[in-house]
């Protein structure tokens, strides 16, 4: 969720270090830290520091260069933490499974499932 009468999302909480989180990269605009819930052995989130895109689709729009750093970080992430391969997912949409609404990238690394999307 964004910032409204509900206040900041869990992420721009993690960025203020007012809950915790395994930060694992940070830039001065982008933190990356690990999924509280992983799907696969490197689960990481990456994040633009600030809410004000909800998600992939505005921030491509409103800030491209930001969307970019994003990418560079996942590949950092994924060449620190495993073999510099992964998959980077946003979720786009409450339907698709999008439930904090703070646009976000999830790094999947490490031993995948066979299964890609288009085979
Ligand atoms: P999405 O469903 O694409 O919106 O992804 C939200 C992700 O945030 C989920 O994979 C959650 O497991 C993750 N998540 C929620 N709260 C936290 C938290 N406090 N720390 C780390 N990851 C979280």
């Amino acid at each position: 969720m964004t910032a409204d009468a509900t206040g900041p999302s869990i992420f721009s909480r993690i960025v203020a270090r007012e809950i915790p989180a395994t930060i694992v990269a940070e830039t001065e605009r982008v933190i990356a830290f690990r999924d509280v819930a992983p799907q696969a052995p490197v689960h990481v989130l990456v994040v633009p520091k600030s809410e004000l895109y909800r998600d992939v689709v505005e921030l491509a729009a409103g800030d491209p260069a930001l969307l970019a750093e994003m990418v560079a970080v996942a590949q950092q992430v994924a060449s620190a933490e495993s073999d510099g391969q992964f998959r980077l997912v946003f979720n786009t949409g409450a339907n698709a499974g999008q439930t904090v609404f703070h646009v976000h990238g999830h790094v999947l690394s490490g031993a995948l499932e066979e299964s890609r999307i288009g085979s």
